[in-house]
C-alpha cells in the first residue's frame, strides 16, 4: 500500500511542490488549510490521491489532533506552515509566536495522536544558520543564529529571522525533554525563486520571496531611476522540494541540511531578465557591476547529503518570470 505524508500548510509557495513530488513518488497526501475553499482549491488541482483537512489556527492547543486522529495511515509528517512575511502589526503576535506554538503544537499531536508517525521533517530557514539579522554572514549546518527575542521583537526581518530560529530551537528542546518515538529532521533553504506548482497560482502577486524577482517587472527603462541593491544566496522551489523528499528516504541524522544553489544579486536577476525579456524594456542597471561569486560552497555536507544538480539562476528566474507573464496576460 502506498504511504501517506502529512504535509501542514498544504496551500504555501514550497508546499504545493511538495505534494506535486510526493504524489509522483507514489504518496498520498493530506494537507493542513486554513479553509475549505483553499482545500478544494487544492484538490481540484492535486486530483484524488490529496485530501485535506482544515486546522484553522496553527496555535491552538490541540490544533492537528484531530486532524491526525482522523488519519491513522499517515506515517511521514512534513510542517512547512509558518508566517512568511516581515509586516505585521504586532511582530512577537503574528510572526514569532504562531511559527513556535504551531511547531510545538504539531511536536505534540504527532506524540499523543499519531505514534504510527515515525518522520517529522520540518522546514526551517537558512536564516536560523546566519549571525543575527546579517543576511551576509556565513550559514552553515553547524552554526546557530544567535538573535534574541527581545531583538527579533523589534523590526519585521528580525521577527522572521527569529520565529524560524525559536521554532527549531523548540523542536531541538522537545526531542531532548520528551524522546519521542519519531525522528525530528530539518531542512534550511535560503532565498527561494521558482515557479509555482500550478499556473493558475501564478496569477496576480507572488509569493513574497518571488516578489525579490517579480518587483523589478515595475523597473521600466523609460522611467529612469535607482536600482535596489541586495545580493544573497538562492535555491529553486523545486530542488527544494526534493530536499524534502530525499530527507524522508534518507535519514538526515542530525544534520541541518542547508539547502541553496547559486549567489544572486538585484544587478543578476536584471541581466537575466534583460537577457530573456527584451520586450519587456527594463531599466539596464550597471551589467558588469555588483554580480557575486557564484561558486558559493558554504554546506559541503549537506551538498553531499542531499547529491541534487541545483537548478541555476538564470533558469529559476527564467521559469518564474515566463510562468508570470502568461498567467497575468
Ligand atoms: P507561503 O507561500 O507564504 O506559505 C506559508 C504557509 O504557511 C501557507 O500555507 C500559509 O497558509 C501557512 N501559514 C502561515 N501563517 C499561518 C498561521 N498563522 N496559521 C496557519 N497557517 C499559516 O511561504 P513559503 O515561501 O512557501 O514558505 C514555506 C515554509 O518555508 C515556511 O516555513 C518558511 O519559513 C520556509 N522558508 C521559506 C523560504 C522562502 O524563501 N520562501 C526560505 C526559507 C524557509 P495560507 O496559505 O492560508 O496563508
Amino acid at each position: 500500500m502506498a504511504a501517506t505524508a502529512f504535509v501542514s500548510g498544504a496551500t504555501g509557495f514550497i508546499a504545493q511542490h511538495i505534494v506535486k513530488q510526493l504524489l509522483e513518488k507514489g504518496y498520498n497526501v493530506v494537507g493542513s488549510v486554513r479553509s475549505e475553499s483553499k482545500g478544494e482549491k487544492l484538490k481540484k488541482n492535486f486530483g484524488s490521491n490529496f485530501s485535506y483537512e482544515i486546522v484553522e489556527d496553527l496555535e491552538t492547543e490541540g490544533a492537528f489532533d484531530k486532524a491526525l486522529k482522523r488519519h491513522p495511515e499517515v506515517t511521514v509528517f512534513l510542517h512547512t506552515a509558518s508566517p512568511v512575511t516581515a509586516q505585521a502589526e504586532d511582530n512577537e503576535k503574528d510572526i514569532i509566536l504562531p511559527a513556535i506554538n504551531g511547531t510545538v503544537n504539531v511536536l505534540k499531536a504527532i506524540k499523543s495522536s499519531a505514534p504510527q508517525v515515525k518522520k517529522v521533517i520540518i522546514t526551517s530557514s537558512g536564516v536560523t544558520q546566519l549571525d543575527g539579522v546579517d543576511l551576509s554572514s556565513t550559514a552553515s549546518e553547524d552554526t546557530w543564529n544567535s538573535i534574541s527575542y527581545e531583538r527579533a521583537k523589534e523590526d519585521g526581518i528580525a521577527a522572521y529571522i527569529g520565529s524560524k530560529t525559536f521554532a527549531e530551537k523548540a523542536a531541538v528542546e522537545f526531542v531532548e525533554t520528551e524522546k519521542p518515538n519519531f525522528a525530528v529532521s530539518t531542512i534550511h533553504p535560503v532565498l527561494v525563486i521558482g515557479p509555482q506548482a500550478f499556473d493558475s497560482e501564478a496569477k496576480g502577486q507572488l509569493n513574497l520571496s518571488n516578489t525579490y524577482v517579480s518587483g523589478l517587472l515595475n523597473l521600466k527603462a523609460s522611467e529612469g531611476g535607482e536600482l535596489p541593491q541586495s545580493d544573497g544566496i538562492f535555491v529553486d522551489v523545486r530542488d527544494v522540494a526534493a530536499a524534502h523528499l530525499i530527507a524522508i528516504e534518507k535519514p538526515t541524522n542530525g544534520l541541518r541540511v542547508l539547502v541553496h544553489s547559486e549567489g544572486y544579486s538585484t544587478q543578476e536577476f536584471l541581466n537575466i531578465l534583460n537577457k530573456n525579456f527584451p520586450e519587456l524594456n527594463l531599466i539596464k542597471g550597471s551589467p558588469t557591476e555588483n554580480l557575486v561569486d557564484n561558486k558559493y560552497v558554504g554546506d559541503v555536507k549537506s551538498r553531499e547529503y542531499l547529491g541534487l544538480n541545483y537548478i541555476g539562476l538564470e533558469r529559476s528566474v527564467v521559469d518564474t518570470i515566463k510562468q508570470f507573464l502568461e498567467a497575468n496576460k
